[in-house]
């Protein structure tokens, strides 16, 4: 059963062990939340956050206050036993600075009488020595100090860290729970198509809803198939993926490979992906090297990682399409 309108409802099994933590008042010292992205893992952390600050919790409802001295900090994002961190751009590791700060500030005794809360964002970002110093602080945990680790990506986290927390999956639910959450939200639009393109995660189906994200694939996917026969060039279509870089591009165009492969080798359309656009799918793949296909695909992962690092994101689309007109 959800406990109030700010716990999402796949978040039900993550928040009864969060709740039994707090009922049980054994707070883990260190936690490790995962679970894809557009799940709303931290709205769920801020939510425990919040109430693991709050000085006058109903212990039976489960829910801050929203009214005392500590809940008005937070809220204001001003509560000084709240620390929250992050990388500084999207293309930047969380630097060993960020974390030397936080260490000194955990040697500082706890400005209220509730606990401090340390939260982690894209904490696979932390790059070797970040999570050297960062392994240091759990050695000596601080009395009344919960730190969270929020990340989508849990095989980055090394194994040392991941050994020290206690590991909360957040899963993806199913279509019929991601459909009817979108819905009663009165998001509007191809549904079963934007779950598609979010692999289930309810919230980025909303947020791709909002910013047009199945129009830009169309567009994209024209882009994709007009390269071959020339109609556009290589610095338009990289252009275009420059301009919408915050949709995962790489993974959609990934799919329409995973796609061009299965339809090579089967020519059937029971296990393509993208049942939508099969036709231009089948028109596209007639005179594709396969072993080439194969070697675009992995070069959609590489891409997708190196794009995540602060290099020339044109120059490296017009490397990619290259490689694609040459399949
Ligand atoms: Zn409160």
């Amino acid at each position: 059963m959800t406990a109030c309108s700010d716990i999402l409802p796949w978040h039900d099994t993550a928040w009864q062990l969060l709740r039994a933590y707090i009922a049980n008042e054994r707070i883990p010292q260190s936690t490790l939340i995962t679970g894809q992205v557009g799940l709303g893992k931290r709205k769920l952390v801020r939510f425990f956050a919040q109430l693991l600050l709050c000085e006058t919790t109903c212990n039976d409802s489960f829910t801050p206050c929203g009214q005392c001295r500590s809940c008005t900090l937070f809220l204001s994002g001003t509560h000084p036993d709240f620390v929250e961190i992050k990388p500084e751009s999207e293309d930047k590791d969380i630097g060993v600075d960020q974390i030397r700060g936080l260490l000194s500030q955990l040697r500082l005794t706890v400005q209220y009488q509730q606990y401090r809360v340390i939260v982690v964002y894209q904490a696979e970002k932390m790059n070797r020595s970040t999570a050297n110093s960062f392994l240091k602080g759990l050695e000596e945990p601080p009395n009344r100090t919960a730190i969270i680790l929020i990340t989508d990506q849990l095989s980055l986290i090394p194994a040392t860290i991941q050994s020290r927390c206690q590991k909360i999956l957040i899963k993806t639910p199913s279509s019929e729970t991601a459909t009817h959450w979108l819905a009663s939200n009165k998001v509007s639009g191809d549904l079963s198509l934007l779950l598609q393109l979010t692999h289930g995660a309810p919230l980025l189906a909303q947020e791709y809803a909002g910013s047009n994200a199945i129009s830009i694939r169309e567009k994209l996917f024209n882009h994709f198939c007009l390269l071959r026969s020339h109609k556009v060039s290589i610095v338009q279509v990289a252009a275009f993926c420059c301009d919408h870089h915050q949709f995962d591009l790489l993974a959609w165009i990934n799919s329409w490979i995973v796609d061009l492969v299965k339809i090579r080798q089967t020519s059937a359309n029971t296990s393509v992906r993208n049942i939508d656009l099969y036709d231009s799918l089948k028109k596209l793949s007639g005179n594709l090297d396969l072993q080439k296909l194969y070697d675009l695909y992995v070069a959609t992962l590489e891409l997708r990682v190196q794009l995540k690092q602060p290099i020339n994101k044109n120059l490296a689309y017009e490397g990619f399409f290259i490689r694609w007109l040459a399949v």
